[in-house]
């Protein structure tokens, strides 16, 4: 649903008709430029090639954009960990061709077997590509709320992928993990830990980060943003995202951080990038309900100072609508 209404903002200028302070929005952000270029890695599903973060560990860093054709549907960061073993892959990408692709290039730096692929929660670019994983024999893992959640919406996901990225969707399928956690998961890949960790509730059902100690990284998957605007979706707690957030601190603040959005970076950006924007959004949401105001205050609320954030103009409104809606019934 939320990703649905995401691309119809793209494609229609506002979703809102007009009702929302959005004054000086461009025709189509995307199609502009503003939010990078359309693609950065011609020739391969990817939309840009991997990079390496620490010694093993690596990330074809995603758009920081809507899900599009052009983009391949790659807008998040598709990471993979070598170890003396193996090879453990987080994310399966918005379809099994950018699975494909990044095996690719998982093979072009490695001989080692792919023995495990994570999901960092239940939304689709996370999911779907894991059906051609699980067509290579590979286990599929994914946090119990993640699973669960994408079990529910799986073919609504699917479709909705196969719109956007026609024919790159082709031979993508539902596939469910074959193995779920509730707290923590630890695979030795040989001489290198992944610890699979859930800090709780954040900004969306299952997300879970991947720390790898003896690199000195953590995964952060979508508990942390830079770049672009982080979504708030209907199942997006952002109080418990605050909460988890001190958890995550935790664990990320001395560690270089793959985010679920944006390069690598620490934790000064994702902070900024992420925790500062949810508490400003929410305290801009109390002064409203204070002063019994109204969603359409909330839709008005000057978010302007984000305005250089990529997909700014498709989220800014809509999540602090739902932030109101949530706060109401705090
Ligand atoms: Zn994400």
């Amino acid at each position: 649903m939320a990703r649905s209404i995401l691309a119809a903002c793209a494609a229609i200028a506002s979703c809102f008709g007009g009702a929302l302070a959005q004054d000086g929005r461009p025709e189509n952000p995307v199609a502009e430029g503003l939010y990078g270029p359309l693609d950065m890695y011609p020739g391969s599903a990817l939309y840009s090639k991997p990079i390496e973060v620490a010694p093993g560990v690596w990330s074809a860093i995603g758009a920081t954009q809507p899900a599009t054709y052009e983009n391949g549907g790659h807008n998040n960061n598709l990471s993979f960990v070598i170890g003396d073993n193996g090879v453990l892959v987080v994310n399966g990408g918005s379809n099994a061709a950018l699975a494909e692709a990044l095996h690719d290039e998982i093979r072009a730096v490695t001989d080692k077997p792919v023995l495990y692929a994570a999901a960092e929660n239940g939304q689709g670019h996370a999911m779907l590509g894991m059906s051609y994983w699980k067509s290579q024999g590979v286990p599929v893992i994914a946090q119990t709320d993640g699973a669960d959640v994408f079990a529910e919406d799986a073919y609504e996901i699917l479709d909705r992928m196969k719109t956007v990225n026609k024919e790159v969707g082709d031979g993508t399928e539902v596939a469910e993990p074959d193995q779920t956690f509730d707290e923590e998961l630890v695979l030795d890949l040989g001489g290198v830990t992944a610890q699979l960790v859930m800090f709780g509730p954040a900004h969306s059902p299952g997300d879970m980060s991947v720390i790898v100690p003896e690199r000195n990284v953590i995964i952060a998957g979508d508990m942390a943003f830079h770049v672009r605007m982080p979504p708030i979706f209907e199942d997006t707690d952002t109080a418990g995202w605050l909460e988890s957030w001190e958890l995550f601190r935790e664990e990320a603040e001395d560690r270089i951080i793959i985010p679920g959005h944006g390069g690598p970076t620490d934790f000064a950006t994702v902070d900024a990038g992420t925790r500062v924007y949810v508490e400003f959004l929410r305290a801009e949401v109390q002064k409203i309900l204070d002063a019994d105001g109204t969603l359409q205050d909330a839709y008005e609320i000057d978010q302007s100072q984000y305005k250089h954030w990529h997909t700014y103009w498709e989220l800014a409104a809509r999540n602090a609508g739902r932030v109101f809606e949530t706060m109401e019934f705090e």
